[in-house]
């Protein structure tokens, strides 16, 4: 069983299964609701549960997806796409991030200047 919360523990989670992989998204949008570059990994949602969900709130970040939040923390959980059977989860807020590995790193041509791109997966210039 896969766990994980945000910081202050208002907003918690478990899933059957995640992607063996985290996605590492440098768009613009990305970097602002996180701090810096959002990192995902994949749940389907028929086997992913809130167990906490006193502090989540929902901001809809286009006209296609939303992002989920502890609006007591303020820490980044969810990205979801409209009608799509499954979650991004941020790969921070796993309790046990030890079978996850590196996938890819996208939208590479919009990343912070501030740092340097990690070697660890391929660079996608878009998407
Ligand atoms: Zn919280
Ligand atoms: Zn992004």
């Amino acid at each position: 069983m896969i766990t994980g919360q945000c910081e202050c523990g208002a907003v918690a989670y478990e899933a059957d299964k995640i992607s063996e992989t985290a996605s590492f998204c440098h768009c613009t949008q990305c970097r602002r609701t996180s701090g810096h570059y959002w990192s995902a990994v994949m749940a389907p949602l028929d086997g992913f549960r809130l167990t906490q969900e006193r502090g989540l709130a929902w901001y809809a970040s286009s006209d296609w997806a939303k992002r989920g939040f502890c609006n007591a923390c303020g820490s980044s959980l969810f990205y979801q796409l409209k009608g799509e059977d499954a979650i991004n989860i941020a790969a921070g807020t796993l309790d046990d991030s030890s079978g996850v590995k590196p996938g890819k790193h996208i939208f590479c041509k919009d990343r912070g200047l501030y740092y340097d791109l990690p070697n660890d997966a391929p660079h996608i210039e878009k998407y």
